[in-house]
């Protein structure tokens, strides 16, 4: 069945249910985004008229909001929990109903039960039959569930699911028995899913697939009354819990010298002690009034936590310059309690890396905090600067529906390995900077992206592939490692090998010039984007990216 675009969301509300303080939430953000959505449905609906989108039967399971998790969130949407999440989720819900999908929701484990056909009574029965849904998107919580609840079968059913997670998952933490003998297992990773199932929150793992959310868009008259109503003295703080102010005070009495402060920190009867005096605390404020406050601030300030939220896009979108510390050295599992026991290694250069790379000066500000004159100046800076509202492409709602239906359509059939030797014959076509393969009748499987996109890379030694194509200008795309590991990649690089060999070592594809050492990945759930090591040039299967919209390269859609 063909897929219809929706832009009435009344079905969806219905579906969404009561009963939680986080399904409200999430109700209200849909209701106050629906003309948005719709207006973006109407857009890409024109655009992509001639293409064939096929109706798929999905799971929505938000694990984190069952009982059975321990629902820790929902009791804290009042107090300003983690919102970003329910931002997401309520994002997802929305796009995918928009899409026009055939759409189920469940946020216990009683109607996972039901949907997936498990009889009640029998927990840990396995899912018999084939799986009623092409798709199931949930998290590392609902993962686990049905795991226990759907037993065996998870392993046969596992293409169909895609993970929301937030932070990423690198390969070697996901796979089960590498992770184990090397030092990268942790309480959440070793799924032994192919990496691109799981969906970030930012494009910062390019091994993962980039979910997103959306931020709200102006209309021309709104950015007017902005322009009209920015009051240059008049700064945001970003932390909405009282812990996120503590032993801020230095950075809070500069800033006071130059701007009013505002903030919207969860209180109960008393102003938390974290906040200074000074500081005109609203209290945790609905999203619509928090747009609001943003619209009238030319400051939103960030003090090192929360890591990675909506907010600061919200506040670009806003017409705010966003000033943030910049980590050095940088945040990670290996140094960083929020980090630890995340599966990632990645390296976290500021509180909003994404904000810091892919917006930048003049919206985004990344200076050393503990360098009084360089925060100072910073501030001084920002108050003489005019910026315009800026939204990314991918962040409104017609870019996350674009990727969202490309993923839909096009990321099938993952599976661990792809059996048999690599698609051949290849021919190489050299160029300037990189090589340029371009293929001879590939008839099996047909890759997405599309093979024309690729351009093979070396990095430097010690270089991982996210930063080699990056600082080629492309990005880097794990699919496409089946292509390039393969010998003939070598010698397409003038690399002189003594022999090749295969190995199970995630930096592999790669090379040592030292010692002649040439190795191509034996385990193809190894293929990674992240890792580097100081012995070895990495191969890098890089791709070009739409500007905006980095999910998809140019011939994508
Ligand atoms: N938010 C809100 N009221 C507030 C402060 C924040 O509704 O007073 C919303 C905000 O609009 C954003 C969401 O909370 O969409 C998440 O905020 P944040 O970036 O702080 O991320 P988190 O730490 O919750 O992931």
């Amino acid at each position: 069945r063909q897929a219809a675009f929706r832009s009435d969301i009344g079905a969806l509300l219905e579906q969404v249910g009561t009963g939680k303080e986080s399904l409200s939430f999430m109700k209200r953000r849909m209701r106050r985004l629906a003309a948005q959505w719709a207006s973006a449905a109407r857009r890409l609906n024109d655009r992509l008229r001639s293409q064939w989108r096929e109706q798929k039967r999905i799971l929505v399971h938000v694990g984190f909001l069952t009982e059975e998790s321990g629902d820790v969130f929902s009791p804290k949407v009042l107090k300003g929990g983690p919102l970003g999440e329910m931002v997401q989720w309520a994002d997802i819900l929305t796009a995918l109903h928009v899409l026009g999908h055939n759409l189920k929701i469940s946020v216990s484990l009683k109607e996972l039960q039901g949907f997936l056909g498990v009889p009640p009574g029998r927990g840990s029965c396995p899912l018999t039959g084939p799986l009623p849904f092409d798709l199931i998107y949930t998290d590392y919580h609902g993962l686990q569930q049905m795991r226990q609840h759907m037993g065996l079968s998870l392993r046969k059913h596992k293409c169909h699911i895609r993970v929301i997670d937030t932070f990423g998952t690198e390969p070697a933490y996901n796979h089960e028995d590498y992770a184990t003998l090397h030092g990268y297992r942790t309480n959440w990773g070793y799924w032994n899913l192919n990496c691109r199932q799981y969906m970030t929150m930012f494009p910062h793992t390019p091994d993962n697939s980039f979910m997103g959310f959306v931020a709200e868009e102006l209309n021309d008259t709104e950015r007017l009354s902005i322009q009209r109503n920015k009051v240059d003295s008049m700064a945001v703080v970003y932390g909405k819990e009282a812990s996120m102010w503590k032993g801020k005070e230095r950075f809070l009495a500069i800033l006071h010298r130059y701007m009013d402060i505002h903030g919207t920190v969860y209180y109960e009867t008393q102003r938390p002690p974290e906040v200074p005096a000074f500081v005109k605390n609203h209290g945790l404020l609905p999203q619509q009034e928090l747009q609001q406050l943003l619209r009238k601030a030319k400051l939103f300030i960030g003090f090192g936590f929360p890591y990675e939220g909506p907010a600061p896009l919200e506040a670009i979108a806003n017409g705010c310059i966003f000033l943030q510390p910049k980590f050095k050295p940088s945040h990670s599992s290996l140094n960083h309690e929020f980090f630890r026991g995340k599966p990632t290694s990645r390296q976290v250069s500021s509180q909003h890396p994404y904000a810091e790379q892919y917006i930048g000066r003049p919206h985004v500000i990344t200076v050393d905090f503990n360098n009084s004159q360089e925060f100072e100046s910073a501030i001084q800076d920002i108050m003489k600067t005019k910026v315009e509202p800026y939204l990314p492409y991918e962040y409104t709602c017609e870019g996350m529906l674009e990727r969202v239906h490309a993923y839909i359509q096009n990321q099938v059939g993952f599976s661990s390995s792809w059996p048999g030797s690599p698609p051949n014959p290849f021919v190489l076509l050299p160029n300037s900077s990189a090589l340029a393969w371009a293929s001879n009748n590939i008839s099996t499987p047909p890759s997405w992206p599309p093979l024309s996109a690729l351009r093979l890379l070396a990095s430097l030694e010690g270089q991982s592939c996210i930063d080699a194509c990056q600082s080629a200008g492309l990005i880097c795309e794990p699919a496409f490692y089946r292509f390039i590991n393969i010998k003939e990649a070598f010698s397409g690089l003038e690399v002189q090998c003594d022999g090749v060999e295969a190995e199970i070592n995630h930096i592999f594809p790669a090379f040592s010039v030292e010692s002649s050492e040439c190795g191509l990945q034996k385990d193809p759930l190894l293929f990674s984007c992240a890792g580097a090591n100081n012995k070895y040039h990495r191969l890098c299967p890089c791709r070009d990216y739409r500007k905006g919209q980095v999910a998809l390269c140019r011939d994508c859609l």
